[in-house]
Parts: structure tokens; sequence; C-alpha cells
């Protein structure tokens, strides 16, 4: 039983800046209009029965802030009504929430089927430590539907998908991934990090359970590492479980920070829909510049899906350039306003170079087959003027 100051029918009525602003609002005796931080590890009872009920779990209620702490209550209750899930759990990270996820509902001799085009990390926490554990892991082109098909095993137990994808934008079709593991049993979890619920809710989709890194949009400002699971009571309770056993939390203050930066989540992502598309259609008309990659675009493959799927095409693009190494990276210092940096979801515009940062792992083959070439630079468009922008990304094309 959760509490907070507003009934379920209520919510129930909101649209989503309203669930942004207020869902899992708790206000205190002191009356405070932002949410206080709870920075207390552990709480107090009134009587030794109390506490006796508290532990059993008789009685509702904080024990220690490895298991509930009222701030990332608040974090979980909005995350968990802007996706339309049951319930969340906040992790100390994306990572840690992908992690959790596997550990709560894996066990040795399951199989994850998952998108080639997932996070880097994402596929090295798969196939380097689930793997020790007995998970086995096929990872799959994510547009071909028939190649998902035929990778189920009576062991798949999850679908991993990632969408739009990184770097290039590929687009995919949730209902349609999500019929498919129905039909198999297995349930589909989808990493939302790239859209947040301001412009795609999988769970609506038929996803089962949704993942963030809130480090990104959620946070919008580069201030804390983050994350957390939505879904389903039961699914959330067995996630739950693992991170107060095994200890992955989330701090009272990283909750805040999210919960802060949740007050303006459409607005921001709508700001940095606008900076992408007329970045995107800019970078289209330079004789420098060789293909964009962008779902807002009509010659993108995915942009009908996307139109469909999402509520906006999302911040991040990426363009390949005439040339090749050496050509994307005279673009990339010459620039001056945007960083150079890995991190995406920030009101600071980032560039990066894919091949050589972070798709530098993989093999020239696996390079190939992924679409990263050594022309190809990834921009996370941030909340700047457009203008200036192009002006620091013409600097660089002019030049070559
Ligand atoms: C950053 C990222 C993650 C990992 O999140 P952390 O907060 O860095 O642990 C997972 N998925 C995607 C798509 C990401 O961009």
């Amino acid at each position: 039983m959760v509490m907070t100051d507003f009934d379920d029918e209520l919510i129930a009525q909101w649209g989503i800046d309203t669930l942004a602003v207020r869902a899992g609002q708790v206000r205190t005796h002191e009356g405070e209009h932002s949410e206080p931080i709870f920075t207390t590890s552990s709480y107090v009872f009134d009587s030794a029965a109390a506490a006796a009920a508290r532990f059993n779990g008789d009685e509702p209620g904080n024990v220690y802030s490895r298991y509930t702490n009222p701030t990332v209550e608040v974090f979980q209750q909005r995350i968990a009504a802007l996706e339309g899930g049951d319930a969340a759990v906040a992790t100390a990270s994306g990572m840690a929430a992908i992690l959790s996820t596997c550990m709560a509902l894996l066990k040795a001799g399951d199989h994850i089927l998952c998108s080639r085009s997932v996070f880097g990390t994402t596929s090295v926490l798969f196939t380097k430590f689930m793997a020790k554990f007995g998970v086995t892991t096929t990872f799959v082109q994510p547009l071909d539907y028939a190649a998902w098909a035929s990778a189920i095993t009576p062991e798949t137990k999850l679908f991993f998908v990632e969408t739009p994808s990184n770097p290039l934008c590929d687009v995919v079709d949730i209902q349609r991934l999500s019929v498919l593991a129905k039909t198999h049993d297995c349930k589909l979890v989808v990493d939302n990090c790239f859209c947040t619920p301001a412009l795609q809710k999988p769970l609506g989709l038929g996803a089962d359970i949704v993942i963030h890194s809130a480090t990104k949009y959620l946070d919008g400002q580069g201030r804390c590492v983050g994350g957390c699971v939505v879904g389903s009571k039961e699914d959330m309770a067995e996630i739950l479980g693992f991170v107060r056993t095994c200890g992955p939390t989330m701090s009272a203050f990283n909750a805040w920070v999210f919960l802060k930066g949740l007050e303006t989540l459409r607005l921001r992502m709508d700001a940095h829909c606008a900076n992408a598309q007329a970045l995107a259609e800019w970078l289209s008309d330079q004789p420098q510049v060789e293909w964009v990659f962008y779902a807002g675009l009509p010659e993108h493959p995915g942009h009908d899906l996307a139109a469909k799927q999402q509520r906006g095409f999302g911040g991040v693009l990426s363009f390949r350039v005439n040339g090749g190494r050496e050509e994307a990276w005279k673009v990339i210092d010459a620039t001056r306003v945007m960083s150079l940096t890995a991190n995406l979801g920030d009101a600071k515009t980032t560039i990066v170079h894919p091949a050589t940062t972070t798709h530098g792992r993989l093999s020239p083959g696996e390079k190939t087959a992924a679409g990263i070439t050594e022309n190809l630079i990834r921009i996370a468009v941030g909340l700047e003027d457009k203008q200036d922008l192009m002006d620091d990304l013409a600097r660089g094309l002019l030049a070559l």
C-alpha cells in the first residue's frame, strides 16, 4: 500500500504534464511545496511491537533505505504513472536496472533474445556476466522479425530491445515484437531511454517491462546516475526483492534530482525533438554530408512507424560525412559549442565518433554489420539555439 496525496480516480484523469509534476506527491506536516529529500539510512519505531510488525511485514512502512525511502518512493510512483505501469523500482543506474531485471526474472539455463543494436554495456552485461551464471543470449538484427522468431528456443524468457536504436535510429515495431513474445511465453523488455514516456509508452504497445537510464533525459541536465524498471505489480515485487537484498538502490538525493527533471520532461523532449529535426533537415542539405539518420526525415525507413509509435522523433541523430575517419574527426574537432562526450539526454548538445568510442570495442565485421562506419558522427541534440548548433557544425564541414 503506497500513500500519495491523490486518489487513483483523480490520477487516472490526468494528462502527462500533470502526472510529471504531481504524481506520487506526499506532503508532510511541514507543508513543503517541493518534495523533501529524506537523507536517512534508517527509520525509528514507536515501540518494540511496532518494530516487529514493520520487520515482519504485518505493518507497511519504512525500515531501512536499502528497502524503501520516501523520496525514492515518490520518484517510483511518478515514473510508474508516466509510463502507465502498475509500479516501478528505482535503481542506482540504468545498468543496475537491467541487471536487477535479469537477476530477478531469470535463472540458470534461461535464454535472452536481444536486439543487436543495444547500448554497448548492455551486451557486455549479457555476454560476459549473465553468461557466467548460465543465462545465454542470442543477438538478432532488430528489424529482422523472422530472425527474432527463428531464434526463440524453449529456454527463451526475455526479449530485450531499444527503439529508436543508437546511433542509426532504427525503429523497431514494439507491438509486433510483443505479440511474438507473448505467443512464446516470453516477456518483452524495452529500454525506453531515448524516447522517455513523453514520446513513447511501450507498456501501452504490449511490452511487459520498461527500463530507463534516468541518467539521460529523465534528469535532463547531466547531474546524476540512476535508473528504474517499470511494469506489473508481480514483476516489480520480484525486482524490488532483488534490489533490497543485493543493494543497487537509488539514493534519496538522486531521486530528488530526477523528480525535478521529470517536472519539465515533456517540455524538454519537445524542444530536443524540434532542435534535432531542424539540425537533421539542415544537415541533409549540406554537400559535405553523405547521409543523415533521423526518423523525423521522411526518407528514413523507420519514419512511418515512428510517426505511429512515438509522439516525437527524439533528440538523437547521426550522419555520415563524405570521406572517412579523418573527415569525421575534423568536423568533431572544429566544434566549440557542442561537448565532445558520449553522454546524451542533456540540455548541452554532445557529439561523438561512435566507431572509435561508444562502438570502439566492436570488431571491423561487427561495425560493418551495425552500420558504424568511420565517417559516422552521432549528435545528441541539446537545448541551445539551433542556429548556433548549425554554425558549430558548418565550421568543420566547410573546412572539408
Ligand atoms: C546510458 C544507457 C544505459 C545505461 O545507463 P547508466 O545509467 O549509464 O547505467 C542503458 N541503456 C541506454 C539506451 C543508455 O543510453
